[in-house]
């Protein structure tokens, strides 16, 4: 389960999140959706601890994981999160096996369950026939794969991402997002996507919140904001204008 509760991130007068609550239970996969600018990587960065809210609280489970009125956020590294940005981030200087072990051996974990995990995770992208080479000799949608292995290799049971697909082709965009649902079911997590593309909005959610300027316009499932947007803005941004 995520609680957020009251959520606000001012930068001086400005309210980038403002007074954001949404409850999602476990297995969901909740996608925050709307334009440039409406607060959807503060609310991210937020959710994986790299941003201390202002005002109000992150819960994941029964833990308080973030509490902006008492000044305190868990460290990102304690949170069980996994995050993907639309950069991947790999290490230019590790292999693909390298990369997706990395999060394990930080784990401390022991090298034979760190070369069975590797594999498998490898496998279930289906990139095993890459594992020996660097991120440079690798193609764009290979490399977001990679991310995501490596992600989802220490079993976070948050997955947390940040327009991960903007940088592919139209055609991989849409192989990926049937791929990250899968990744998705089968860790059995709970996953949070950030997008302001209403089509992948529509298509991957099993909760949608729509912002627009650091408020949530709707909440709700994509059936119930198709079937019933609650203002204009909604009805435009989900393609039924009223
Ligand atoms: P995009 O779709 O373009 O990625 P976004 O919805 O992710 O947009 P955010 O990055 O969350 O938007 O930014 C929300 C607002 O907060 C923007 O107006 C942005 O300029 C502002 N903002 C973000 N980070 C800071 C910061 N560190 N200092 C000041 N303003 C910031
Ligand atoms: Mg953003």
């Amino acid at each position: 389960m995520i609680r957020i509760h009251n959520l606000t991130k001012s930068f001086g007068v400005f309210k980038a999140v403002d007074h954001i609550s949404l409850e999602v239970p476990q297995g969901s996969f909740l996608v925050l959706v709307g334009p440039s600018g409406c607060g959807k990587s503060t609310m991210l960065r937020m959710l994986a601890g790299l941003e201390r809210p202002t005002s109000g609280t992150v819960q994941f489970g029964s833990n308080i994981v973030s509490d902006g009125d008492r000044g305190w956020v868990i460290d990102p590294s304690r949170r069980d999160t996994g995050l993907v940005f639309q950069s991947y981030a790999l290490w230019p200087h590790m292999t693909v096996a390298g990369n997706v072990d990395w999060p394990l051996k930080v784990a401390k974990m022991g090298k034979a369950e760190r070369q069975s995990r590797v594999a498998e995770v490898l496998r279930m992208l289906g990139i095993e026939a890459l594992s020996a080479r660097y991120p440079n000799e690798i193609s764009g949608g290979q490399q977001q794969r990679v991310a995501i292995a490596r992600m989802i290799a220490p079993r976070p049971a948050i997955l947390l991402f940040d327009e991960p697909l903007s940088n592919l082709d139209a055609k991989l965009r849409v192989e990926m997002r049937t791929e990250l649902l899968r990744v998705h079911r089968a860790t059995g997590a709970t996953s949070v996507y950030v997008t302001h593309d209403q089509v992948e909005a529509m298509t991957m959610a099993t909760h949608v919140a729509v912002l627009n300027n650091g408020r949530v316009e709707q909440f709700g499932s994509p059936e119930e904001l198709v079937a019933n947007p609650s203002t204009a803005f909604v009805a435009t941004f989900v393609g039924t204008p009223p």
